[in-house]
């Protein structure tokens, strides 16, 4: 099952690592009507049924993830519940047979109190066509997703035709026949307009495994609006010859942009050629650009290529640019401007077709202002900006990028590590990132090389060097109500206390009775009891906990951690 939690400070709300969004129904049954007005019945039909599919797919990737220890049959069920879970109304299973090795599918649910067909029914009344589009859509991309290949539902009974429940049947695509056309067309136009039914198998499959396919290609892994930004801009420029600059820190894939930048371009076959700048040494870095001539310093035994001349007809990328030397920034401006080089230690000049592309993690105005950098340079290479956010501002690609690398060092260490436990992408999502995808690439190359095979990938497999958590998560606790995560599992996980008698009655006998009776108390026993009650008390409210005991928040926490009744991964 999904797990809700909600982030308060910052207006969040999480399905496992999802974000979420929480509707009106009626503001929902609104659009839809619009959306049938303004568009007609089909066109409506089409996008809200393919809203649900992108829905499905999205958690069948989340019950891949989180479940994989289980068998896929209790994986599989996970869908219908997560759907539950988002309220979009309560399933059954009639009949559910599937072999995701052979690819065969068979999947029938009845659904009551389905939330598109109350609406559906305020605005049209009973009509002739089933209206549960996005649910049925959401079937579709679940089981597409979770078997692998094609598998559509169809809706063959619905509330909204005066049946009493919504009925849905769920085939591998090949195996309806001409009366799933429409639905087809609704669900996957792509397939639709694709006869072959193996070839459009195997289309599909691309389309939907992404992950499996930007691997090979390594491609930019996202779903981030600003990732998506980013990738939009880098289209739109792609097939110009416009100097491109990646801005952003340290680890956020600017090389893998720049990768990208230049396979979309129409300099896609040529070469590629990446100088990290920094890394260099600074009198080098010309003869590594411009190339040089046969005696042109010490140690040049043989004339040599540069980069440049190494990457005519193709692109250029100049990782931290900001580091070249003043001189070698003059003569980059050369290049830039003249589309000449001159090697070190010649006179002859050099025509070179090379398009540049530049990436820095520092400001460059800034470095221009303190003299640092060549203005001009400057303006050169800044003619089209792309800005690539560090992964803590864009929290929704972690988990596709989990995959992502899950999937890469499987691969490279013949590992066959199955996912994450729930503490690992709790872990992973409350983290911050500062060493960026880089970091978390490492993260998880350690944990495919630490987890047991064929197993999960835990929290203590992925972070073992003491790095920071972020403590502002939120979930709901046992009765439903909105508390910080690290509470809600203290309450979960606290024993039920154990009323110390024996210690009262020491206690008694040491503030009543006479010295030569009494039983020695240590403050010890007796604070641990004091602070076991109070947080019982107030049923795991660490606030109220700490101020029934006149100390704050911080000290309590400390005295629970120090005390063995709270652990530090209760916090994270
Ligand atoms: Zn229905």
């Amino acid at each position: 099952m999904g797990r809700l939690s909600f982030s308060l400070n910052d207006g969040r709300i999480w399905l496992d690592d999802q974000r979420m969004l929480l509707i009106h129904a009626k503001s929902l049954g609104a659009l839809r009507h619009e959306m049938i007005d303004a568009f007609g019945l089909d066109a409506a039909r089409g996008l809200l049924t393919r809203m649900g599919y992108r829905a499905g797919v999205i958690d069948a990737q989340m019950a891949r993830k989180v479940r994989s220890t289980t068998s896929s049959k209790n994986m599989f069920v996970v869908g219908p519940q997560m759907h539950c879970l988002e309220g979009v109304g309560h399933s059954e299973v009639v009949r559910l047979d599937f072999d995701v090795e052979r690819g065969t599918h068979y999947g029938e649910f009845v659904w009551t109190h389905p939330i598109e067909d109350e609406e559906h029914i305020r605005h049209f009344l009973i009509g002739a066509d089933p209206a549960c589009w996005m649910q049925t859509g959401y079937a579709s991309g679940f089981s597409t997703e979770f078997m692998g290949r094609p598998v559509l539902y169809r809706e063959v009974e619905c509330l909204s035709m005066g049946h009493p429940a919504c009925r849905i049947v769920g085939k591998v695509v090949e195996d309806w026949g001409d009366e799933a056309a429409d639905d087809l067309r609704f669900t996957m136009p792509g397939m639709f307009a694709v006869a072959d039914a193996q070839r459009a198998s195997n289309r599909i499959e691309v389309l939907l495994s992404p992950d499996e396919s930007a691997i090979a290609a390594g491609h930019p892994v996202g779903v981030s609006p600003s990732f998506n930004t980013a990738m939009q801009m880098l289209r739109r420029v792609a097939p110009t010859q416009a100097t491109v600059l990646f801005l952003g820190e340290s680890g956020v894939g600017k090389e893998v942009f720049a990768r990208t930048l230049h396979r979309l371009s129409h300099r896609g076959d040529k070469p590629f050629i990446a100088l990290n700048c920094a890394t260099i040494p600074e009198q080098l870095v010309e003869s590594e650009l411009f190339g040089a001539e046969r005696g042109a310093f010490t140690g040049a035994t043989q004339s040599r290529l540069g980069r440049f001349e190494r990457a005519d007809g193709g692109t250029l990328f100049l990782d931290e640019v900001g580091t070249l030397s003043i001189s070698a920034q003059s003569k980059l401006l050369r290049v830039l401007q003249e589309g000449e080089i001159e090697r070190l230690g010649d006179s002859q000049t050099r025509q070179v077709d090379v398009r540049v592309v530049a990436a820095t993690n520092v400001d460059l105005r800034a470095e221009v202002r303190k003299g640092n950098f060549r203005e001009d340079l400057f303006f050169r290479l800044n003619v089209f900006p792309i800005l690539i956010a560090p992964l803590r501002d864009r929290h929704e690609d972690i988990p596709l990028l989990m995959t992502h690398f899950l999937a890469r060092f499987n691969q490279r260490h013949a590992r066959r590590i199955k996912g994450f436990t729930q503490r690992a992408v709790d872990a992973m999502l409350s983290y911050d990132w500062p060493g960026n995808i880089r970091e978390l690439e490492n993260v998880i190359e350690r944990g495919v090389i630490l987890a047991a095979n064929e197993g999960a990938i835990d929290k203590q497999d992925l972070f073992t060097s003491g790095e920071r958590f972020s403590e502002q998560r939120y979930a709901l606790d046992n009765q439903g109500k909105i508390v910080r995560a690290d509470e809600a599992t203290l309450a979960r996980n606290a024993p039920p206390v154990v009323e110390d008698d024996r210690m009262f009655a020491r206690i008694d006998k040491l503030l009543h009775g006479a010295a030569e009776n009494a039983e020695p108390v240590s403050i010890e026993e007796f604070e641990t009891v004091l602070l076991k009650r109070a947080v019982e008390k107030t049923r795991g409210n660490l606030a109220a906990a700490a101020r029934l005991l006149g100390i704050t928040r911080p000290q309590m926490v400390y005295r629970l951690k120090s005390r063995g009744i709270m652990h530090d991964s209760d916090q994270n």
